[in-house]
């Protein structure tokens, strides 16, 4: 198993984490710059805080700042079970993450290349290397589980 996979098994376990408590099943862990060390470990969390923005990607940015005291979290590396939204592309961006890597595509809303592609746009100068599709086969079936059992 290659750390990407490895991180994104962890970010796999956050997931779970939110589906169990009702949230919307996406995780997110964020590296720091060594590739080893787990600066945060986050889910989706906008229903128990009341939180438009607590997506599981903001939630380990922010956490990410407090420990590194830094609102910029360069070298930094960002694992998330579901491509990520607008906002928090924006996010990604104002942190000048050096790297992302995602599992499962979001042909609903997903800002990196799906639905908007915000990172790496031309007119952007800050560029972040972008990996996908890395474990989606586990990560993508959980989330349309989650969306179907929620209608039925
Ligand atoms: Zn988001």
């Amino acid at each position: 198993m290659n750390s990407d996979e490895y991180f994104l098994r962890e970010a796999l376990v956050e997931a779970r984490g939110a589906e169990a408590a009702g949230e919307v099943p996406v995780g997110a862990i964020l590296v720091a710059p060594d590739g080893e060390t787990i600066l945060a470990r986050a889910n989706n969390r906008v229903l128990r805080t009341f939180d438009p923005t607590a997506h599981a990607e903001v939630v380990a940015l922010r956490m990410g700042g407090k420990a590194l005291g830094n609102y910029r979290l360069l070298g930094c590396t960002l694992y998330v079970t579901l491509e990520p939204c607008a906002m928090c592309a924006g996010a990604i961006l104002h942190a000048r993450l050096a790297r992302l890597v995602y599992a499962a595509g979001d042909p609903k809303a997903g800002a990196c290349g799906s639905v908007l592609g915000v990172l790496n746009h031309p007119q952007l100068n800050h560029r972040v290397e972008v990996t996908a599709g890395v474990l989606a086969e586990e990560c993508g079936p959980m989330l349309s589980q989650f969306f179907r059992m929620r209608r039925s």
